[in-house]
């Protein structure tokens, strides 16, 4: 879980945080309301302003729901997912799909279009290959000519959604809404707690962030960046602006070893391997799904082509943690601003 509200970070790391030097700000904000639970496989946090104190509970309630919902709808780790339909019924026939699977489908050819292809919500042919999606790990590094293979099934391109069904048209191909849903489920958390007349509030799930107004009178909602390289540590804040979100992605949050070598969840959906060279990558963007499809594209794009994808973007900011110790944080000018560092931190221009 790279971010976490100041609160959530001394409650779950109990202590270890105090140690690296956070001081200030989150000791206060651990009066505020909040409630973690657990969804999709990962962890979930709610933080309300004070004055809302006496309805955390109907509201973690709801927002609990609205996550199950979505992971019943699009997990592929549950066989009875829409999504694990869809991927079943690859080659034979469109299936129907909720609302919001929909979009969420539709979001991601969007962010893939846009990334040309770093990001690919059909790269789950090729995840498995490698040993992820629930796939047993290969004793040995897949051959090209697998790899091969598992390429001609990875496109999103030819993905089909047409009056709420979806469709893959060739048996095998397969869909992973893992770089996606999270940041959505988060967008529509927010809808919910605004329908609610709630205007101070965080919502975190696993790394995806997205708050509205503020902890309290004096200070805005900070966001600490969880270090690669230590998971006890961070490597900075983010004072987040009112309704934006931020999204990390982390090559030490799932990896597989395969003959004593680390291989990261994220795959480069035009190579086939597993993205190497990066250690962490966190964007700031206007909502939560932004933010999750992008750090995932610029995680597969990297240093190298992260210029290239900026300039497609509007309102888009950028930290790019490369896999080399000690850590070396390059940002964008606008994340610079906000992006608070202990004195001795490495940092510099994208
Ligand atoms: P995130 O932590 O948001 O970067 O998402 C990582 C997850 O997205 C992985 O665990 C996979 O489920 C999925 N994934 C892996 N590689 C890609 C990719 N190139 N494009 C889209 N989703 C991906
Ligand atoms: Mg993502």
């Amino acid at each position: 879980m790279p971010h976490l509200a100041q609160h959530d970070k001394q409650r779950l790391f109990s202590g270890r945080l105090g140690g690296a030097g956070l001081g200030g700000g989150f000791i206060r904000a651990v009066e505020l309301p909040s409630r973690a639970f657990r969804s999709m496989g990962t962890l979930a946090g709610i933080t309300l302003g004070a004055a809302y104190a006496d309805r955390i509970e109907s509201v973690a309630e709801h927002i609990r729901a609205i996550f199950d919902r979505m992971e019943r709808e699009m997990s592929a780790y549950r066989p009875d997912s829409a999504i694990s339909e869809l991927s079943r019924m690859a080659g034979v026939a469109p299936v129907a799909v909720s609302e919001d699977t929909f979009r969420v489908l539709d979001l991601g050819r969007h962010f893939a279009s846009l990334s040309d292809g770093a990001f690919d919500h059909t790269v789950s042919p090729l995840a498995s290959l490698w040993g992820f999606n629930g796939s047993r790990v290969p004793m040995a590094i897949p051959s090209d000519a697998s790899i091969r293979e598992r390429l001609k099934l990875v496109d999103y391109r030819r993905l089909v959604l047409q009056d709420g069904t979806a469709f893959l048209p060739v048996q095998g191909m397969a869909v992973d809404l893992g770089g996606i849903a999270k940041g959505y489920a988060v967008d529509r958390a927010c809808d919910y707690c605004l329908g609610e007349g709630i205007e101070d509030f965080l919502i975190d799930f696993s790394g995806n962030v997205r708050a509205f107004g503020r902890p309290s009178r004096k200070e805005g909602w900070q966001i600490g960046v969880r270090d690669p390289f230590d998971g006890s540590r961070i490597l900075g804040k983010i004072a987040l602006p009112g309704g934006q979100a931020v999204a990390t992605s982390g090559s030490y949050e799932r990896f597989v070893e395969i003959m004593g070598e680390q291989f990261s969840h994220i795959i480069d959906p035009r190579t086939g391997y597993p993205v190497a060279g990066t250690a962490s990558v966190t964007v700031l963007a206007a909502d939560a799904v932004t933010a999750d499809a992008l750090s995932t594209a610029f995680f597969v794009v990297g240093l190298k082509g992260a210029g290239e994808l900026l300039k497609k973007l509007s309102s888009v900011e950028l930290l790019i943690v490369p896999d080399r110790y000690p850590a070396d944080l390059r940002m964008t000018p606008g994340l610079a601003k906000i992006l608070t560092t202990p004195k001795n931190a490495r940092r510099s221009r994208l």
